[in-house]
């Protein structure tokens, strides 16, 4: 036999013995986006690589090491590293910019970036991620994270940690891009190649690097907060008393940059400290530059990106519920095969009325359809053999109880089965009525 071919690094199958889990996540950050007025929106898996040059940044270590790149007919295009980017492309483009504002949108969507893969760091995974789109209030800020914060609420989460940072705008950036620069300047023999690019671009790259003698230099850097323009200070002020107001615990990190450059005023982390050292679950912030970067009006906008795994693996480890796989209702099992249309007919009666049925497929003698009907965890059992075809009636077979009731096979069979299934819910369907 051919050895199977196995996926690629990085990657992972969801299979039906997981897709539950998926499955919650997925209703949950829905139904929570929707509560605060968020529409959902679908972008391409791929776009052209200079608009993520242009927004991601040049020397983030998402486009000079991460970035999936392929060259087609003479263009070259990447497959998305992050959501942001092509989101507010397609809010450019189909001229949701020019309606009224804000524009609020949310995605679940995959992404691909290079990485050295470990739990919780795959070179394709999920995120759920939101974008606003015009406005600069603080009380916008605070919404987004409060969002983020319901989302992982509604998980059953603990044990997570917001830590929020400012990280200014163009003009308290200038001053503070001088201070690293002569903070760093003592330290040129020993910072990394990557980083020593960044000196003189972006500065603040550097307090990003995740080299241990980078990061080691870095500790006692100037922090941005000390630089902050009297707007953006104040901005960073009433965040926090809206988080306060909110009761939304959080603690101030000077050290969060974020791996993008598109980010102004506001970042935060929602960190998870149970799923080690890729604890953040989420991180997102303010991009005020972004839009008119991206060709558009100067708009001011923010979001945050969830990674998926991340989400559920912490789930996992902290024992949070997730919703139930669903199951077959009704498992028909044909004797013979004059029986077979009649299952076949007998399930189709039952999916039109909403339940789960199936019937044997595979010609299994009857120990063997008993076994299969147990593996697929059905609720009700009814075997059809000679008999039940020529008296019309069978026995539908509880099978958390055992207990065995007769069903009509004639018109009555739907009726039959309501009549039984809600007695066995609701103690009768008379109570379920009510
Ligand atoms: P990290 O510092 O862990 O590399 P990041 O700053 O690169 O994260 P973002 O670009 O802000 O992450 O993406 C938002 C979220 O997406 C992260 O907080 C994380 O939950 C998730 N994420 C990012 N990269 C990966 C990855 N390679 N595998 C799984 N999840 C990821
Ligand atoms: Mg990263």
């Amino acid at each position: 036999m051919a050895k199977y071919i196995t996926r690629p690094n990085g990657t992972e199958d969801i299979t039906p013995k997981n897709i539950h889990k998926w499955l919650t996540v997925e209703k949950i950050v829905r139904e929570t986006a929707e509560k605060f007025g968020f529409s959902e929106i679908r972008v391409p898996t791929f776009e052209t690589t200079e608009l993520f040059q242009r927004s991601v940044g040049e020397t983030t270590d998402v486009v000079q090491k991460e970035m999936y790149s392929v060259t087609a007919k003479e263009t070259v295009f990447t497959l998305r590293p992050e959501g942001t980017a092509g989101t507010i492309r397609a809010m450019l483009q189909n001229g949701m910019l020019s309606e009224a504002l804000p524009q609020k949108v949310f995605y679940i969507l995959s992404c691909f970036r290079h990485e050295r893969p470990q739990a919780g760091r795959l070179r394709e995974f999920h995120q759920f991620g939101i974008e606003m789109a015009g406005s600069s209030s603080p009380y916008a800020d605070a919404e987004v994270i409060l969002l983020a914060k319901n989302v992982l609420d509604t998980c059953g989460l603990k044990n997570i940690i917001l830590h929020i940072n400012s990280i200014g705008c163009p003009e308290c950036r200038a001053k503070y891009y001088d201070a690293l620069k002569a903070y760093f300047a003592n330290a040129t023999d020993q910072l990394c190649e990557t980083c020593l690019g960044r000196l003189e671009r972006n500065p603040m790259r550097i307090l990003d690097c995740k080299s241990p003698i980078c990061q080691e230099i870095a500790k006692d850097a100037p922090l941005i907060l000390d630089f902050l323009c009297e707007d953006c200070k104040a901005h960073f002020d009433t965040l926090q008393t809206a988080l306060h107001d909110m009761n939304i615990e959080f603690s101030i990190d000077p050290h969060i940059v974020r791996g993008l450059d598109y980010y102004t005023k506001t970042v935060f982390e929602f960190i998870s400290t149970d799923i080690g050292a890729q604890g953040t679950v989420c991180g997102g912030g303010r991009y005020d530059g972004l839009i008119e970067q991206l060709g558009g009006q100067k708009i001011p906008a923010l979001g945050f990106g969830m990674g998926l795994e991340r989400l559920i693996l912490t789930m996992e480890n902290q024992g949070c519920e997730f919703m139930e796989s669903s199951h077959c209702n009704v498992y028909l099992a044909p004797m013979d095969d004059a029986a077979r249309p009649v299952a076949m007919n007998l399930a189709a009666q039952l999916r039109d009325a909403g339940i789960r049925a199936e019937f044997d497929l595979a010609n299994r003698t009857f120990k063997a359809q008993m076994k299969y009907a147990d593996k697929l965890g059905t609720d009700y059992l009814i075997v059809l053999g000679s008999n039940e075809l020529s008296e019309q009636s069978a026995q539908l077979k509880n099978m958390k109880t055992g207990q065995q009731r007769p069903i009509r096979l004639d018109a009555h069979f739907i009726e039959d089965y309501t009549e039984i299934s809600l007695t066995d819910l609701f103690g009768s369907p008379e109570s379920a009525r009510r």
